[in-house]
């Protein structure tokens, strides 16, 4: 009987251990340690790529993170993630959030929950410019480079059903695929594309190619039912965009004066 009792409490304790942590939520462990822990990307230029001087992560994604820290009143802190490691390490708990060019997929928010759009891109072909290849048609009977895990690896083999689609960790390492001939294409973000090929030091031995693949809206992943956190994101998203805090980030990486320009084109989802 004894036992019984005590394997009752052990379990009511262990019950309502889980219950006030859950109920304690994101936004108060984070404001409790005082840091925000970000999952981003270190080698995909302008996004999240380590700056050759500083050696520090920097990027649009970075900068983007650091202003949502000072509006929750705590530091930042970065974590590297892949395509492929974003989700297990934001769902093992590794990371608060992922701001690492992570398309919301309804596939995806199955297992995470994502914020309102903060960036807006599509999918297209990078190629060597002298290659010939103009579109995705272009490539049956070829290979394509892309990211493990990302959607782009899927959308190029639907798009392409006769190309060999061959996954990397990173977008550099199948940048260097094409380099070496190794594939015909790397598929993956317009604007990704343009950060790898703008980055070289021979720019103008690459071209982006090809009609749009795929949309693909880019929002913050955050653990599963946690509406305060995922509102305390969203409003500070908001109050970046109509304080002008956004657009000025987003010059400053995407601007006419960067290597990087692509014209602000959409509008972010302002609730009144
Ligand atoms: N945005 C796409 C995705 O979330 C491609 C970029 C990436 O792999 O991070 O899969």
């Amino acid at each position: 009987m004894k036992h019984r009792i005590a394997i009752a409490l052990t379990v009511l304790m262990i019950l309502a251990f889980g219950l006030s942590t859950a109920q304690a939520g994101k936004l108060e462990d984070i404001q409790k340690r005082g840091t925000l822990v970000a999952g981003v990307k270190d080698s995909q230029p302008p996004f999240g790529y380590v700056d050759e001087n500083s050696k520090q992560i920097v990027g649009f994604e970075i900068d983007l993170m650091a202003a949502l820290a000072k509006k929750l009143g705590v530091k930042l802190e970065t974590k590297p993630v892949t395509s492929s490691t974003r989700i297990p390490m934001l769902t093992q708990g590794d990371i608060d959030i992922v701001a690492a060019t992570m398309t919301h997929s309804r596939q995806r928010d199955k297992q995470i929950d994502y914020s309102i759009t903060y960036f807006s891109t599509f999918q297209r072909l990078l190629v060597k410019k002298d290659s010939g290849i103009k579109s995705i048609a272009d490539l049956a009977g070829k290979k394509i480079g892309s990211a493990k895990g990302s959607t782009s690896e899927k959308n190029a083999q639907r798009a392409q059903p006769k190309a060999t689609v061959i996954s990397f960790e990173t977008y550099p390492e199948a940048f260097l695929a094409l380099k070496q001939g190794k594939v015909q294409a790397v598929t993956t973000d317009e604007a990704i594309l343009l950060g790898l090929k703008n980055k070289d030091d021979n720019p103008g031995d690459y071209a982006v190619v090809g009609e749009p693949i795929s949309a693909e809206p880019y929002g913050l992943g955050i653990v599963e039912n946690d509406s305060k956190f995922r509102d305390a994101v969203n409003f500070a998203l908001m109050e970046m965009w109509e304080s002008g805090e956004y657009q000025k980030l987003y010059d400053k990486w995407f601007g006419k004066d960067t290597k990087f320009f692509i014209p602000l084109t959409w509008t972010m989802e302002l609730w009144p």
